[in-house]
């Protein structure tokens, strides 16, 4: 067994696009800094599919965007249908304040990926990835985190700051006993990626079927994005079957014949926001600090947001 001492500015726990944003940041103004991640890479599956022009100027301002905007498509309208396919409220904004399209289709773990790497270009920052937080303290001087790696031996992360971006359910927050007051919607979706796009048709569409609500979107690099609502006495476990999948699917497209799931997941919808956001020196940030209903297509957003204004 051997222990791994690490010495760091700032040390961020989450490898998720807040994280990267802020090491992103902090690193181009030299601050020296080290990621955290639980996991053995980063994560792959469906989550955000909107990214807005105040992103794309952030990431623009760390050098990056040119690798992002071929993994978007720009003025993607919203549209909400009636049962009988009418469209009864448009969200389209056609300005350009930014310099932006105001809405862009985009898949993020490609976007995410794009913010890891562009961490290569410095020399202070470090992401160490398969590694569980066991126990942090800080003091009047700086931040303690005790680690495990993948082959079970301690290490240790001593930095002045940290930053915890570990997602809505933050062991930081939890442990630092900050509430995180709001809302659980009593629904869950599954939300499905098709490779090789069956439908073709551009934008995003939020079908109000009362029968079964569901979305169906167009996102880059032919991929189709579909959400419906789990209904009541319905598992996660029953409905993430492939032939239950193909069944939702075949309401919805002219064919399941060869269709290609690329990743599928079922998620709870909140709506909460922690009591702080600091506490001396450790720092919450992006989903940690907050979570809304994906509908909103903010989550992620929001969270470049806290980078820009934390970093
Ligand atoms: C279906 C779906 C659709 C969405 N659509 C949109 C959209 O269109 N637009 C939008 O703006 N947002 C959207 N979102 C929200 C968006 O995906 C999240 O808000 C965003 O990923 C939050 O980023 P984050 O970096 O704060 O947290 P995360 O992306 O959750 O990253 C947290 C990271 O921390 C790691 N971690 C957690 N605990 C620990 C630990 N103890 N030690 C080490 N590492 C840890 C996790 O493994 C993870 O890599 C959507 C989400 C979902 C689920």
């Amino acid at each position: 067994m051997s222990n791994t001492n690490y010495t760091t500015e700032v040390a961020i726990l989450g490898a998720g696009p807040v994280g990267l944003t802020i090491a992103n940041y902090l690193s181009k103004q030299g601050v020296a800094v080290t990621i955290v991640e639980q996991l053995d890479s980063l994560i792959d599956y469906p989550r955000a599919i909107g990214i807005d022009d105040e992103s794309l100027r952030t990431i623009q301002s760390l050098g990056l965007v040119d690798q992002v905007l071929p993994h978007t498509t720009p003025n993607h309208a919203m549209r909400f249908l009636t049962p009988k396919g009418r469209c009864f409220a448009d969200i389209q904004p056609l300005t350009r304040e930014f310099g932006f399209s105001r809405r862009n289709a985009f898949i993020q773990p490609q976007v995410d990926n794009v913010l890891l790497q562009g961490l290569k270009q410095y020399k202070n920052t470090q992401v160490l990835f398969s590694r569980q937080l066991t126990q942090f303290s800080q003091d009047a001087d700086g931040v303690t985190l005790n680690l495990q790696n993948k082959e079970g031996d301690a290490e240790t992360i001593r930095a002045q700051y940290l930053i915890a971006c570990d997602g809505g359910n933050s062991y930081v927050r939890r442990n630092l006993g900050i509430a995180f007051e709001g809302e659980t919607a009593p629904n869950q979706w599954i939300v499905i990626d098709l490779e090789n796009d069956p439908l073709a048709t551009p934008h995003i569409y939020l079908c109000c079927d009362p029968v079964r609500p569901y979305v169906s979107a167009a996102l880059p690099h032919g991929i189709r994005r579909f959400e419906f609502m789990v209904m009541p006495g319905e598992t996660q476990e029953e409905l993430s079957k492939p032939e239950n999948i193909a069944k939702l699917l075949s309401k919805v497209l002219p064919s399941t014949d060869g269709i290609e799931v690329i990743r599928q997941r079922v998620y709870t919808h909140n709506a909460r926001i922690a009591d702080k956001f600091r506490v001396d020196r450790i720092f919450l940030a992006g989903d940690a600090a907050h979570i809304m209903p994906v509908w909103q297509g903010q989550g992620y957003n929001s969270g470049m947001r806290d980078a820009f204004n934390l970093a």
